[in-house]
């Protein structure tokens, strides 16, 4: 084919939905394979960690970081209104909040479902 083809990545997006650290990831594209979306795309170089190319494509269903064979190697970053760890604190009193809710949390008193 005489033709070259060209991936460009969706650069308007500032998402991140995956990282990878590249100590650790080896290319092997196990990741690449498994994502049903077509977000990555394998390293035009060997061995590099593969592109996170349609970012914005990403269910964050954590399938990629799941089929990694080696930990640490990939790792979701979820958007901060997705996370439920978040965080802050009121410097004035201390007192630590968490996103949407009291913290400690209300006691849960729905009662179980059927
Ligand atoms: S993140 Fe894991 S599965 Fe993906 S290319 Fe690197 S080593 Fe392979
Ligand atoms: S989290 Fe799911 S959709 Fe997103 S890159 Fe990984 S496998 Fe693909």
């Amino acid at each position: 084919m005489s033709e070259k083809l060209y991936m460009v990545p969706n650069q308007p997006t500032p998402n991140i939905p995956v990282r990878f650290d590249p100590a650790l990831c080896n290319g092997c594209n196990r990741c690449v394979e498994t994502c049903s979306r077509d977000v990555l795309m394998p390293h035009p170089e060997k061995k590099q960690p593969p592109v996170v190319l349609y970012p914005d494509e990403c269910w964050f269903c954590g399938t990629c970081v799941e089929e990694c064979g080696r930990p640490g190697a990939i790792r979701m970053v979820h958007p901060l209104n997705q996370s439920v760890v978040v965080h802050w604190k009121r410097k004035e009193t201390g007192e630590y909040f968490r996103l949407g809710m009291k913290n400690p949390p209300p006691p849960n008193t729905r009662p179980p479902a059927r």
